[in-house]
């Protein structure tokens, strides 16, 4: 079985470096666990390095976190399902919300169920996933303020990087600041917490360039893996040897690197090119799609080079490997944050906390 080992420690070392950079900016951290599937013995390992909230983006994620002994304050990060609600209501003490229906239900079943929740209202500021588009926003959030009765809005917030690829910027950000500015004014509220974004916003507070104002970052890949994939970038003042992927060899050949015969489509409808680099020394690790991103894995031996992967083979020119390998030796990866997402959630994958 392929084995991921995780070491705690330096996941710890990563949250607090963290941390300590964003108070100084006046910056909360919540973090995010959800690339690991609510893992207990991650998110404690958070709040032993001080952080506050857990940021989780499926229920049944939150409810194993609880029943695991980790005590909230909880938020709920992906816009709750409406068959969520009652449930988010339950377990979470704050929600990221984009839709006037959406806080109409929570507040008609706040109501019922006597509870209530922090409600921070996203808005999106350029990149075309979750939010009231930031032209329209201002009078979203105000009606939103105003419907919720049980519930409170506390906030605003937004996600840049995970689709359109957009960065945070001292002008995106500055809108979110903006926005929440103005509908205080306009609705003589208070809206306390701008949640500015995730990793790819670290960038902007390092160089300084972050708006006064912003004063919560809900952050995951940088705290697993020391990475920040939106900036294309290893984060140089956090580790990224926190988790590392094992997987055996079941097969170890001598082979051409061009297939022969008329080829068609892969397992997956993927055309792969194929670089003629003549006869190759080729490595079958039993580690497959189901169980990683192949395009996310990076070798920890120098000079091998993963070819490709089907559901269940990785295929992995070992050629240029200096040490001795045979059928039955392990290689060893670090993880791009979606083959971290597939291993993590894979049961066929063993979990090994060092
Ligand atoms: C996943 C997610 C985050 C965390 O993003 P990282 O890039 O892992 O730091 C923050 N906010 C929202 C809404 C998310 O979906």
């Amino acid at each position: 079985m392929p084995r991921l080992y995780i070491h705690l420690q330096s996941i710890e070392e990563n949250a607090r470096r963290i941390l300590e950079r964003c108070s100084k900016y006046g910056v909360e951290v919540v973090g995010v666990t959800k690339v690991s599937l609510g893992d207990p013995k991650i998110a404690q390992t958070m709040k032993d390095a001080g952080i506050r909230i857990i940021g989780e983006s499926r229920i049944d994620n939150i409810v194993r976190l609880r029943k695991e002994g980790i005590d909230g304050p909880f938020m709920m990060i992906r816009i709750p399902q409406k068959d969520d609600l009652p449930k988010t209501l339950d377990l979470c003490e704050y929600a990221l919300v984009s839709e006037l229906k959406t806080i109409e239900w929570m507040d008609e079943i706040a109501h019922e169920m006597g509870k209530s929740i922090s409600v921070i209202y996203m808005v999106d500021v350029g990149d075309l996933r979750e939010g009231a588009w930031y032209k329209d926003a201002v009078e979203e959030i105000a009606k939103a303020v105003k419907m919720a009765k049980k519930i409170q809005v506390v906030g605003v917030g937004t996600n840049l990087g995970c689709y359109g690829g957009v960065l945070p910027s001292e002008r995106n950000l500055g809108i979110l600041v903006q926005i929440r500015d103005i509908v205080e004014k306009k609705s003589s509220c208070e809206l306390p917490i701008v949640s500015g974004g995730n990793t790819a916003a670290l960038k902007l507070l390092e160089e300084g360039k972050l708006p006064f104002g912003v004063n919560q970052y809900r952050i995951g890949e940088a705290i697993f893996l020391g990475t920040d994939v939106t900036n294309n970038r290893q984060i140089q003042w956090l580790r990224q040897d926190a988790i590392v992927l094992e997987a055996q060899i079941i097969e170890l050949k001598t082979k051409p690197s061009f297939p022969e015969g008329e080829t068609g489509q892969d397992a997956f409808g993927r055309k792969p090119a194929f670089v003629d680099k003549g006869i190759r020394r080729r490595a079958i690790l039993a580690l497959g799609e189901q169980d990683i991103l192949s395009t996310g894995l990076r070798p920890l031996d120098n000079g091998a080079e993963v070819i490709h992967a089907s559901s269940d083979h990785t295929i992995v020119d070992v050629s240029d490997v200096e040490r001795r390998i045979e059928v039955g030796d392990t290689m060893r990866f670090t993880l791009s944050y979606g083959a971290l997402l597939r291993a993590m959630t894979c049961p066929h994958v063993e979990k090994i906390y060092v």
